[in-house]
């Protein structure tokens, strides 16, 4: 099934729903945007001549249009190239480059920086006459696509290297789109989502679901997240949902707005895509309520992998392993099988540390254009996520740190993650990230990076004291830098590859 289908049969049974909203002001119901994606499908196959297959990039900060166009790509039988609108213009240029794309469409800044590219992909810009033209045409029946045809390119994120373009078929997206229903959460119509995290991520791949059961796109304004519109965006939609990056939460408790603000009208925050601590979780629970759950995904097997449920993270506070609970990524996702294996392949039994598989309908075709990395990633089905983590005894996952992440300090492994996690109990610290430190006599030793609460300070001995408590003393770090923020990308993802450089200077 094309997954535009989704926006065909919505729009016949709710067709005067609220489809697409920028900030507060609806701009277009079912019907509208059903319309529009017919036209502008029509559009880019007859007056753009597009081909059944070819790559549309869209370069969009988050925007209402962003719907239109992604739905259009794929109601004509194209493929979208999502592309983040905060990367680099070298970055941009590569990723047009490299996915080939016939055409890009931008929303208007960006066409501007796009400009002196001089890329040979044609620029459209939303606000030109030309796109409104299109959007009012004639209709094009939506075209059919079989399971495995290509619907998305998904660039990774790339904390290190160029982003690879994992192919996304329309079978994956599917099975993301039933997993969201059986395991995060069901929708109704009505239901919103706001976009305060990039839609050309997470928070875009869970806006399908919505458009499925006829929920609200919420773009803010601003086109991205400020914890003041969005709380102010929370207090308008009732039911609204969430994708949020782990530091986007802490961003949000933390804002000055969220004092006195009113939360009731979440319905759930999903969170994902980089490790949440559990003191932050805890927080998080306390000042929003039980209307958290977590995903554990990657761009190669989008937004599904594990998921900790709502369930578990509201309803089950007495279970004697709450603590590690809260700290693990949850259970295998419903249509997915999860394994661990040790560096032979073979399946690790709980509690030892191994590299996370995944095969299911919603593992990529492979990386574009890049059979080496396909081969290396994908063997026998299985995708290998390139994680570290363990099950527990009750089927559980912890992931570990990333393979390049671990410290390895005299033969022993050391997981920075776990001293992440014992650091941010300690209240003067707001956020932590521990790297290894080349030791001539060690191989590795443990160093960490933090950023102090507000007017905070801390001498080293006192967090020595502090580390000694609570674990093995070899973990401990052997050194601490005060930083005023993390470096991070554009996902909000700690670049610990830049943390790793700053010791080599
Ligand atoms: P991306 O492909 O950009 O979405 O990045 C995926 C990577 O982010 C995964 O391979 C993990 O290393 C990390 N990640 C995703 N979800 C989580 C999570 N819930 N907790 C910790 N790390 C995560």
């Amino acid at each position: 099934m094309n997954i535009a289908n989704f926006l065909v049969r919505t729009a016949v049974t709710f067709p005067d729903h609220a489809a697409l909203a920028h900030g507060k002001e609806i701009v277009a119901t079912y019907r509208q945007f059903a319309d529009q994606v017919a036209a502008l499908a029509y559009g880019l196959r007859h007056s753009k001549g597009l081909q059944k297959g070819d790559r549309v990039a869209l370069i969009m900060k988050n925007h209402p249009q962003y719907w239109v166009s992604v739905f259009a790509v794929w109601h004509a039988g194209l493929v979208a190239v999502p592309v983040n609108a905060k990367l680099h213009i070298s970055e941009f240029a590569y990723i047009l480059e490299n996915s080939e794309a016939r055409l890009c469409i931008a929303t208007p800044e960006l066409a501007s920086t796009l400009a002196p590219l001089g890329s040979d992909t044609p620029v459209l810009d939303i606000t030109d006459p030309d796109y409104a033209a299109l959007c009012a045409g004639p209709a094009l029946p939506l075209e059919d696509a079989a399971p495995n045809d290509l619907a998305w390119l998904f660039y990774t994120s790339g904390t290190t290297g160029k982003p690879k373009g994992a192919m996304l078929s329309h079978r994956n997206i599917l099975s993301c789109t039933t997993s969201y229903f059986s395991d995060v959460t069901p929708i109704n119509p009505g239901d919103a989502v706001i976009h305060a995290a990039p839609q050309t991520h997470g928070s875009g791949i869970y806006g399908i679901p919505l458009v499925a059961k006829a929920g609200i796109q919420v773009t803010p304004e601003s086109g991205g997240f400020d914890p003041a519109e969005t709380l102010d965006l929370i207090a308008h939609y009732p039911n609204s949902c969430f994708f949020f990056a782990p530091t986007m939460i802490h961003r949000l408790i933390g804002s000055n707005a969220f004092a006195g603000a009113n939360t009731e009208n979440i319905k759930l925050i999903v969170y994902g895509g980089g490790p949440m601590y559990e003191a932050d979780i805890r927080r998080a629970l306390d000042a929003i309520g039980p209307k958290f759950c977590q995903i554990y995904g990657q761009g190669e097997a989008p937004m599904t992998i594990t998921v900790l449920t709502q369930w578990e993270l509201s309803e089950n506070h007495n279970h004697p392993r709450r603590a590690e609970r809260l700290a693990s990524v949850g259970t295998e996702r419903t249509d997915v099988e999860v394994r661990i294996v040790d560096e032979e392949g073979r399946p690790c039994s709980p509690g030892t540390v191994g590299e996370i598989i995944v095969r299911g309908d919603v593992v990529m075709l492979g990386y574009w254009k890049n059979e080496e990395a396909t081969r290396d990633t994908v063997r026998d089905g299985w995708l290998y996520t390139g994680d570290m983590g363990c099950f527990d005894e009750d089927g559980f996952v912890t992931l570990k740190d990333r393979s390049k992440d671990l410290i390895i300090s005299g033969g022993t492994n050391i997981y920075p993650r776990e001293i992440e996690e014992v650091l941010l109990t300690h209240p003067k610290i707001d956020e932590v990230s521990v790297v290894g430190r080349r030791h001539p006599d060690w191989g590795e030793e443990a160093v960490a990076f933090l950023v102090l609460a507000k007017g905070a300070s801390v001498d080293p001995q006192t967090l020595d004291a502090f580390c000694n408590e609570h674990m093995a003393r070899f973990k401990r770090p052997k050194e601490y830098f005060m930083l005023e923020a993390l470096p991070k990308n554009n996902y909000g993802k700690v670049l610990k590859t830049d943390l790793r450089k700053r010791l080599e200077n």
